[in-house]
C-alpha cells in the first residue's frame, strides 16, 4: 500500500485506519499534520531582458520567428535587448526611425528552469524601410491580428500595446 498516497496524505492523516499508528512518533505527539515537511522551493535563477514593442504608425507591432529549436522555438516573439542602448543598433539595422518611448509595467515569466524579467518599452516608430518585415520579421495588426504562434508573455505585452496605444487615440 503507499501510505502517502491513501492514509498518511498531507493535509488529512487517516491516524485511525493506518497500520503504522502504535509505532508512529508524529502521531503519537499529535503532529501528524506537520508531516511529511514540505520540499523546499527550488530557487531559480533569473534572467533580464529588455523587450521593445516597436509600433509602427497603422498602430502594427514588430514582431520576429524564433529559431525552431530552442526557447519558445518556431512561436513569434519581440526583439530582446540585453539594455536600452541596443534599440538604436536594432533600429538601424532594420531601417526604423524611432520616436517616442515609453517604458511599460516589468513582466516576470517563470520557466521550469528559470525566470525571466521583462522590461517592455513601447517605442512609437516613425518611419520604417519596405524591408523591414521581410523572412521571419512581420508587422503584427493589433486590430486585425493574424493567426500565428505567440510566446506566453509575448500575447500579454501586445495586449498591454493595445491597450496603451488605444488609450494614445483617445486621450
Ligand atoms: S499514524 Fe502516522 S503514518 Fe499513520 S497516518 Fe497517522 S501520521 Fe501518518
Amino acid at each position: 500500500m503507499d501510505l502517502g498516497a491513501t492514509l498518511c496524505t498531507r493535509s488529512k492523516p487517516s491516524c485511525l485506519l493506518c497500520p503504522l499508528q502504535r509505532g508512529c512518533q508524529a502521531h503519537l505527539l499529535g503532529l501528524q499534520s506537520r508531516y511529511p515537511i514540505p520540499k523546499p522551493r527550488k530557487v531559480l535563477p533569473q534572467k533580464s531582458t529588455l523587450m521593445p514593442l516597436l509600433a509602427n504608425r497603422d498602430g502594427a507591432i514588430l514582431l520576429y520567428r524564433r529559431p525552431a529549436s530552442g526557447l519558445w522555438g518556431g512561436l513569434w516573439s519581440l526583439p530582446e535587448l540585453l539594455a536600452g542602448e541596443e534599440l538604436d543598433g536594432l533600429a538601424l539595422q532594420h531601417g526604423l526611425i524611432l520616436g517616442e518611448r515609453q517604458a511599460l509595467p516589468a513582466l516576470t515569466h517563470t520557466f521550469s528552469h528559470f525566470q525571466l524579467a521583462i522590461e517592455p518599452w513601447l517605442v512609437h516608430v516613425e518611419q520604417a524601410s519596405s524591408a523591414v518585415a521581410e523572412g521571419d520579421w512581420l508587422w503584427y495588426n493589433l486590430a486585425t491580428p493574424p493567426r500565428l504562434g505567440l510566446a506566453a508573455p509575448v500575447k500579454k505585452l501586445l495586449k498591454r500595446a493595445a491597450d496603451e496605444l488605444n488609450a494614445g487615440e483617445l486621450s
